[in-house]
């Protein structure tokens, strides 16, 4: 007898997922390999940036008071007394009418209060002349315009990316306290999986799922064990679980878990005492998605079906990682885009679309990207983003506004909002 299986909502199933995430912990790392990384530590501002007040290009620094009265007519006149490369410091106080060539970066020196740029002025020997008055703090970067000490300026759960590393540069952190990345297994199922290197015999397919999901995790610098592709062998499969479990932090396993005679994901979970968080997901494609957890860990059974496995991890594995190594914002981008084709396909539950999102006159339009199928892997290969078609309505036309989710966004967001 077909086991019946109760479909819950997608947004259900994320909160599941994310209530039985238990973080992988810290530690700390160099500052060079925090790229990817999530912050497990605030940025607070060590001290003020700019830590003193600077010229913003290349001129001369000056009194303003000395420039009062300065016109086309009545230009005024300043003695050049030196020249403040960047790095360096001016040695003197200014007097009237004097003023320091100063390069960008350079600190302002003592009683200057304005900076002139070159193109502003008529240089004679060292000498030059201006013909505008300025005003005190008039082409000044000034102490702590940026950032001021104490500031909170970035929250620990933060994915590090390359200007969240100037920012640490900035402040000297030579380590950063970050969250652990977990170990990620991968195990693709199904006797008709052969290699990449196999000739196609009838009946077989490549197995496609396992070095997409590895590379799905790659895009999010995780580190992952291969278990390679078993044949559905309930014995086998249990053993090799069991293997994966005792050295990775968090399995995938691709194709078994649906209700076919050598679905053999159900039986595992069952046998391994895992508790099965739901086996049924109102979505298409990867209704079947199923994930358990088992102690600290979870266990990811997404469909065999290539656009369902993709789906299924982008949905729940991706953010359920994101948070086992503290992120804060580990939900995909959502954005507005206007339908690129008609949708006549009545939905009985949410449906997530591979598409290619572009921008058009009439605004940003995403376009359903070829054949769409749960089996589909082209649509796979040419999608850059998912649009959202809730379920419960007779179909969708060209034109009408939905929902789309960004695929391989650098950044998330924080609540799952669909
Ligand atoms: P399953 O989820 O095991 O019922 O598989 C569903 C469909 O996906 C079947 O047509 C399988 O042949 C196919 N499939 C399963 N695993 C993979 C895989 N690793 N790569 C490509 N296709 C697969
Ligand atoms: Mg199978």
């Amino acid at each position: 007898m077909v086991e019946l299986r109760k479909p819950i909502p997608v947004a259900d199933a994320v909160c599941l997922v994310m209530e039985n995430v238990r973080p992988t912990g810290t530690e700390m790392v160099q500052l060079e390999d925090t790229y990817g990384r999530v912050l497990a530590e605030p940025i607070i501002a060590k001290h003020d940036v700019p830590p003193f007040d600077r010229s913003p290009f290349d001129g001369f620094a000056i009194r303003a008071k000395d420039t009062v009265g300065a016109s086309g007519d009545n230009r005024v006149a300043f003695s050049v007394i030196g020249e403040i490369g960047a790095g360096h410091v001016g040695e003197r106080e200014l007097d009237e009418n004097e003023a320091y060539r100063i390069m960008t970066g350079a600190q302002i020196p003592k009683r200057a209060d304005a900076v002139v740029m070159l193109e502003q002025t008529v240089e004679q020997g060292d000498s030059f002349t201006i013909r505008k008055a300025f005003t005190a703090g008039e082409n000044i970067s000034f102490r702590g315009e940026d950032a001021k000490e104490g500031e909170l300026l970035i929250e620990a759960g933060t994915l590090i990316h390359p200007g969240t590393i100037a920012l640490l540069a900035t402040f000297g952190y030579a380590q950063v306290k970050v969250g652990k990345r977990p170990v990620a297994g991968i195990l693709s199922t199904g006797t008709e999986l052969l290699s990449v290197t196999d000739e196609l015999v009838p009946g077989k397919i490549r197995n496609s799922n396992g070095p997409m999901v590895e590379a799905q995790l790659k895009r999010m610098g995780i580190e992952c064990k291969s278990y390679g592709a078993m044949e559905d062998d309930l014995d086998a499969c249990t053993a090799i679980v069991e293997q994966a479990l005792s050295e990775t932090d968090v399995l995938l396993t691709t194709g078994g878990v649906s209700v076919g005679d050598y679905d053999y994901l159900p039986a595992i979970y069952e046998r391994l005492g895992a508790k099965v968080l739901f086996n049924k997901v109102m979505m298409r494609p990867g209704s079947v998605t199923t994930v358990a957890a088992l102690g600290e860990k979870l266990l990811f059974g997404l469909s065999g079906n290539p656009s369902a496995c993709f789906t299924g991890f982008e949905l729940f594995a991706r953010p359920a990682i994101l948070r086992m190594m503290g992120g804060t914002a580990p939900y995909m981008p959502r954005m507005k885009a206007k339908l690129g084709e008609d949708f006549t396909k009545p939905n009985p539950f949410t449906r997530f679309i591979r598409a290619i999102w572009e921008m058009a006159p009439e605004g940003l339009v995403a376009v359903p990207a070829g054949f769409n199928k749960s089996n589909a892997v082209s649509s796979i290969a040419r999608g850059n983003c998912l649009i959202v078609l809730p379920s419960g309505t007779r179909g969708y036309e060209k034109g009408m506004e939905v929902d789309i989710l960004l695929i391989g966004a650098e950044q998330g967001v924080r609540e799952w909002t669909l």
